[in-house]
């Protein structure tokens, strides 16, 4: 099929995943119009408050075999790593059953690593290109991320994931405890193994680089709409607009990039996708007196830790509680907690006004693997949601194949993994 330009593609969204795809649609020769009622990368996008990790080796699901077992301490323990809001357990028991037998093997498992390691294989050098193209080329770093344990033992219990990384191609470097010391000198002794992925890299302002690649879709010609996109118009199977609450885009494609909040637009066009927020917690500290080096996730708080422009920030925690439902703030200041704890030459306390708090929602399909393909009703309409715990790193490629499937391109990975049509 020869690859067609000159299109006026309407893209809802503008997180890093919506983003990312005006770039490209732009760079392929269409027209774009870009709808959201939030600004680019802003505070209501989960592009603005994530780990900014880009980390091409993310390739394991967050499920994991036997995990079923866990479920009634997640119900118990409201601030565990991860946890499920009792009144919410109704609601998102259909998609729990699905995220846990998706990850209730070890080919399962792998299947989602090989297809996820396709799309994020090169991401850090992607992004560093856009960063460079935006102007903003210091926000992308890439000098790896490390990987700290208490002891071998306890990484030897993650042996099965790093196992299936080494499968997929990640490589990495093990560091002794006094390799560890070396590197990282303000981190807590209790660590005393550390892995350090060369590969990866990590951005030091994900809000400000969704901006500033918004910045750039502008100056390349891209209109910026600050509406609600509500749904489409059809007429005789082909898209014909965008409809907004400020009225209809008339338009040749759409792409479908509103984060955690796709769900009802692709609902819209008859397709009942599961996606889920999984809640995420930020807490940001500024004029830190320690910090690592290089970004680091810890294994027992189950929480990534890096300095980004506007101070120290430790991210994570799942949290299962919909869209709608007030932050429960403790969960910031476990995550706090545990960064004064990792390392120990922080202020305890640290005063409340250097502290910020976030709440973000990881917009998640329960196999750990976006949606990157076409609606059921009309190829117009692309979908490219439902990257969960990978979306900045995932965004780069992603934008890619969404101008391929927009201008009927072959896409430059296989799609199969990724076809909303394996949920319907
Ligand atoms: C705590 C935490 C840590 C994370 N760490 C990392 C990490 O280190 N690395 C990584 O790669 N990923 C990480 N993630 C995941 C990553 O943040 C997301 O996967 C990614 O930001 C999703 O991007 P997106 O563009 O799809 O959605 P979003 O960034 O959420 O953007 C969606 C946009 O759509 C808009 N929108 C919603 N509804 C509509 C509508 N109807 N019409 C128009 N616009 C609409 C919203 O206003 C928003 O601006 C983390 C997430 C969390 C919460």
């Amino acid at each position: 099929m020869t690859a067609q330009t000159g299109l006026h593609v309407v893209v809802i969204g503008s997180g890093a995943v919506g983003t990312v795809s005006a770039i490209e649609c732009l760079r392929a020769g269409h027209r774009v119009t870009v709808v959201d009622p939030g600004s680019p990368g802003g505070e209501q996008a989960s592009s603005y408050g994530n780990a900014g990790w880009l980390s091409s080796h993310s390739v394991i699901p967050p499920a994991e075999p036997g995990m079923w077992k866990r479920v009634p301490s997640f119900l118990l323990d409201p601030l565990g790593p991860l946890s499920i809001r009792w009144a919410y357990l109704p609601k998102v028991m259909p998609w729990l059953t699905r995220f846990l037998l998706a990850a209730s093997t070890t080919p399962r498992i792998e299947r989602t690593a090989r297809a996820l390691r396709t799309l994020l294989v090169d991401a850090p050098k992607l992004h560093a290109t856009l960063a460079e193209e935006a102007g903003v080329p210091q926000l992308v770093e890439r000098r790896g991320v490390l990987h700290v344990y208490p002891d071998r033992a306890a990484f030897e219990r993650e042996a099965r994931s790093w196992e299936i990384r080494r499968r997929v191609g990640v490589t990495w470097l093990e560091l002794s405890a006094d390799e560890l010391r070396q590197r990282e000198p303000t981190l807590h002794r209790r660590y005393t193994f550390g892995l350090v992925v060369e590969e990866a890299g990590h951005c030091r302002d994900p809000g400000g680089y969704v901006a500033a690649l918004s910045d750039l879709a502008q100056a390349r010609g891209a209109a910026r709409i600050a509406t609600r996109a509500t749904g489409f118009r059809l007429e005789r199977g082909r898209l014909a607009a965008v409809t907004t609450e400020q009225g209809e885009i008339p338009c040749d494609r759409a792409v479908v990039a509103a984060g955690a909040r796709s769900k009802p637009l692709a609902a819209s066009l008859g397709d009942p996708l599961p996606l889920e927020s999984e809640r995420g917690y930020h807490v940001m500290v500024t004029g830190a007196e320690a910090g690592p080096r290089t970004p680091v996730m810890a294994s027992d708080a189950k929480m990534i830790v890096n300095f980004m422009n506007g101070g120290l920030r430790a991210a994570g925690q799942v949290e299962f509680a919909g869209l709608a439902a007030a932050p429960n703030w403790k969960r910031a200041e476990i995550l706090r907690d545990h960064l004064i704890s990792m390392f120990p030459e922080l202020p305890n306390p640290i005063p409340a006004d250097r502290l910020k708090v976030w709440l973000g929602h990881r917009p998640s399909m329960p196999d750990g693997r976006p949606c990157i393909g076409t609606a059921r009703k009309t190829t117009d309409v692309v979908y490219a949601f439902g990257h969960g715990h990978v979306g900045l790193v995932g965004s780069a490629r992603t934008g890619r194949l969404v101008a391929q499937l927009v201008g009927g391109a072959t896409p430059e990975i296989p799609l199969a993994p990724f076809d909303p049509r394996r949920f319907l």
